[in-house]
């Protein structure tokens, strides 16, 4: 038992926990490797108002491995995280958003677009986190009005002065910020009224089974309403069904994101 291991409870002799570090320590060599080779894509995920027409979409980030594939953020975001490799990793997605957002300023149609792009803790509370974020705008000479920030409970936890401080310097630019995974994190809801909030984003957790549970539903006009009482747009994640699409419309929720309307995909190939 782990326990009987010794003072501080490290086990050497267990052979599942010595795959899963010496595949850790590999995925670190590689995902160093990726930084430098710049082994990334952006997919993008279109996000639609009530008249079903695109609004936007959020950037989702791949990394193209070149022995095992695609890997999806979620396995190596919190490796990146905790190695600090987000910090250039997000400055490469701050670019790469802001250059599709300048690619669309020229054509009429999408010259409207937003473009959402997730921030993590790490990344926003490096003290230079305004200077990339202008930067990125500034270089591709991307509008900051169409850039939203996609930050999460989580950042809230942290010095919440400096939250606040970041994100008014950037919102006086127009820059705009979502709160992602809404309900989801430990944070106290009187954030809501002391920061420089857009919109919340509704988890895909409680649009899932929304049709069925009765729970996920509350929970979801619940965000529904505090929005609205608070002057804040709703978006709601991971919508499949039109089933769903109707329900939320019903309830009050008139911006969607989900399989519905398209997965994510490369820039080339998204269809409007
Ligand atoms: P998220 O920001 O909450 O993104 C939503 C996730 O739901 C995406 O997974 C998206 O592909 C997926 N999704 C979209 N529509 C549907 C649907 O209809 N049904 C279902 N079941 N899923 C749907 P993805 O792309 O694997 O990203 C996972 C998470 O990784 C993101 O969650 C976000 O937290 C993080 N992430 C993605 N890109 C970045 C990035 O550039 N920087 C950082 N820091 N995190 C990122
Ligand atoms: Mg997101
Ligand atoms: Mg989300
Ligand atoms: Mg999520």
């Amino acid at each position: 038992k782990a326990k009987d291991a010794g003072r501080n409870g490290v086990q050497f002799f267990d052979p599942q926990m010595q795959i899963a570090v010496s595949s850790r320590l590999t995925l670190i060599g590689d995902l160093h490797e990726a930084v430098n080779q710049q082994q990334f894509t952006l997919f993008y995920q279109k996000q639609i108002n009530q008249y079903q027409q695109v609004v936007g979409v959020e950037a989702l980030l791949r990394w193209v491995h070149p022995i095992k594939g695609i890997i999806s953020p979620a396995d190596f975001i919190p490796l990146a995280e905790d190695t600090g490799l987000i910090v250039p990793i997000g400055e490469w997605v701050l670019q790469q958003a802001c250059e599709t957002l300048a690619k669309w300023a020229k054509t009429p149609a999408k010259a409207s677009f937003t473009v959402a792009v997730n921030i993590s803790v790490v990344q926003f509370s490096k003290k230079d986190f305004v200077q990339v974020v202008l930067k990125a705008l500034n270089s591709s000479k991307a509008n900051p009005g169409r850039l939203k920030l996609e930050i999460t409970e989580s950042l809230l936890a942290n010095n919440i002065s400096d939250v606040k401080a970041k994100m008014r310097e950037l919102k006086q630019h127009g820059i705009t910020f979502s709160i992602d995974d809404f309900g989801t994190g430990y944070s106290s809801l009187s954030y809501l009224k002391k920061l420089p909030l857009d919109q919340l984003k509704i988890d895909q957790s409680f649009v899932r089974d929304i049709i069925n549970s009765l729970n996920d539903k509350a929970i979801a006009q619940a965000v529904i309403t505090l929005a609205s009482s608070m002057d804040l747009e709703v978006i709601a994640e991971g919508v499949e069904t039109e089933a769903q699409r109707l329900l939320l419309q019903s309830m009050g929720c008139n911006a969607y994101q989900g399989y519905l309307f398209g997965k994510p995909c490369i820039f080339e190939e998204i269809q409007f």
